[in-house]
């Protein structure tokens, strides 16, 4: 049975997608992504030999060799120009995520891709920034806890004024949600522009959790004498109180 975690991914790729699931390991989200008819066809990116092999045996265990194609590679190296309209990239840190994704946007590799799915286990602000500087919106943003862990899935769609879809509109409404006080820029791009508007427990445990290392990490500093560590502290200190502001406000 497919983990809470990738079915909240599979749950948002357009039916009939042409999928690229690229960190693949053991193939499990193409495979359900195909077997539920979500995905046409897909191929399943791995750089490292191990987990290619488990995902080449899972492939042809399940007969749908003809349907996903399992390629040892780095990034979005292993893809075809114009072969997938939806790419999903999770398991990983958000700052190797965005360079997974950055190189491929050098390559060409992201023509045609309708749809980034991205599931980032540490440094979601990093990679709500990439999509930012790099013209994705984000359309829809989900947190769950499975397992003692918390994830965050990020669905992003290429910015189509026309249809409404702009970065500047996205994080205008979200930053109007802080009421008198507007959320920063960066508070969006820490907590979400989505989960910001819809906090749940899980949210709040986050942040609350969040909070706590911070603390730590600021009574830690005040131990030193250098004069960085002084400025650290008291950037830590803003970071704190924002957040704590931000749960505040939250009904
Ligand atoms: N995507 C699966 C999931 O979410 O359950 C597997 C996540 S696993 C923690 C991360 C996988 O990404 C590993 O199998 C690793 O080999 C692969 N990986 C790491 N860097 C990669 C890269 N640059 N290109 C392709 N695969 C990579």
């Amino acid at each position: 049975k497919l983990s809470q975690r990738l079915g909240l991914l599979l749950e948002q790729i357009p039916q009939g997608s042409k999928l690229a699931d690229i960190g693949s390991d053991h193939a499990l989200l193409p495979l359900a992504a195909v077997q539920t008819g979500r995905a046409v066809s897909a191929v399943a990116g791995e750089v490292n030999p191990g987990p290619l092999r488990a995902a080449q045996k899972a492939v042809q265990d399940a007969g749908l060799t003809k349907r996903i194609s399992v390629r040892q590679g780095d990034g979005l190296e292993v893809l075809r120009p114009e072969e997938a309209d939806c790419i999903t990239i999770a398991g990983m840190g958000g700052a190797l995520i965005a360079s997974i994704l950055n190189r491929g946007l050098l390559e060409g590799k992201l023509e045609g891709v309708r749809t980034l799915l991205l599931q980032p286990n540490v440094g979601e602000d990093i990679l709500r920034r990439w999509l930012l500087d790099n013209g994705w919106v984000l359309t829809a943003e989900a947190l769950l806890e499975e397992d003692g862990k918390r994830y965050e899935v990020l669905t992003a769609v290429p910015e189509d004024p026309e249809a409404g879809l702009t970065n500047k509109g996205l994080y205008a409404e979200a930053a109007m949600a802080g009421g008198e006080r507007p959320y920063r820029m960066e508070t969006l791009l820490n907590m979400g522009p989505w989960l910001i508007r819809q906090p749940g427990p899980v949210f709040f445990a986050k942040w609350q959790d969040e909070i706590s290392k911070l603390e730590r990490i600021r009574q830690s500093l005040s131990r030193s004498e250098l004069e960085s560590a002084d400025n650290k502290r008291s950037e830590i200190g803003e970071l704190i109180e924002e957040i704590t502001e931000v749960l505040a406000c939250l009904p």
